[in-house]
């Protein structure tokens, strides 16, 4: 499942492949890509526009238009945007749109699970969008300690479940969420308004890292996540405990255990990550 570090691999390698260019065709395949809305009249909108940037937020990509129209594709669980010559993949049974640019080249949308989504946002719409859905970019100044710790003061909820929550901060999915808590030696069932200050400054710094981590690495490839040119990410090689039941904690060597927060499969290291106060 892409999180921020699989969709800003893909916002690298597509933003100088697609700024500058116009989109000659719009091909879209799958009606579920853009419900409400019907794939014809967005694939009539897309046609002819001049790509300004490529750029992310949170787990979005946003393509946006000298028109002031912005793109917002979520891969959700398995999509992936692929960069290849014209005509390529044109047998792929999972290809759901293709965008054909001005150099003839093909970004092809493909989709085994179909869950991911395109939506056109206007440019005056797009801070009412984004402040609903998102909180602040991990990477960013905006996320601060003392915000963060504002955003988990009085939450009963598990500070796993908490870091989740895009609206707290953005991004974050199952793997990070389980790295991050591990280098901050948290305990995943730890209730979120319990984290004394300096425990509040280890979980943001520990976001930061692992996020960095996966950047690196160019994301983590566990089952479909593959770059725009097909390549896998080597971050699963660098997993701490996501995946990991029985195998030895990176840090002390206990085996690595899974338990279920909020329905999600959480790994974590006993030993490092007491279940505190
Ligand atoms: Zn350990």
């Amino acid at each position: 499942v892409p999180e921020l570090p699989e969709v800003e691999t893909i916002r690298s390698r597509l933003a100088p492949a697609m700024a500058g260019r116009c989109l000659m065709r719009v091909a879209i395949l799958d009606s579920r890509l853009t419900r409400p809305e019907p794939p014809h009249s967005i694939a009539g909108e897309l046609r002819g526009q001049h790509v300004s940037d490529v750029s992310r937020r949170g787990k979005y990509l946003v393509v946006r238009f000298e028109s002031g129209l912005h793109l917002l594709v979520h891969l959700r669980m398995t999509g992936t945007l692929l960069h290849v010559p014209h005509g390529a993949r044109s047998v792929d049974p999972y290809r759901r749109a293709v965008v054909t640019l001005d150099d003839g080249s093909d970004v092809v949308y493909r989709d085994v699970r179909r869950f991911g989504t395109w939506q056109l946002v206007r440019k005056e719409e797009l801070d009412a969008f984004w402040s609903g859905r998102l909180g602040p970019e991990p990477l960013g100044p905006a996320f601060t300690s003392a915000r963060l710790a504002d955003a988990l003061s009085g939450r009963r909820a598990p500070i796993k479940s908490v870091v989740l929550d895009q609206r707290m901060v953005a991004g974050l999915g199952n793997i990070y969420a389980d790295e991050a808590l591990w280098r901050a030696r948290l305990h995943p069932l730890r209730a979120a308004g319990t984290l004394a200050p300096e425990e509040v400054a280890r979980l943001l710094r520990a976001v930061r890292s692992s996020l960095s981590a996966g950047i690196e690495r160019q994301g983590a490839t566990l089952r479909d996540y593959r770059d725009p040119t097909g390549a896998p990410g080597r971050m699963q090689e660098a997993l701490r405990v996501y995946g990991r039941t029985g195998e030895p904690c990176p840090r002390c060597g206990t085996p690595i255990e899974k338990i279920h927060v909020g329905g999600r499969g959480t790994w974590y290291c006993p030993r490092c990550q007491k279940p505190g106060s």
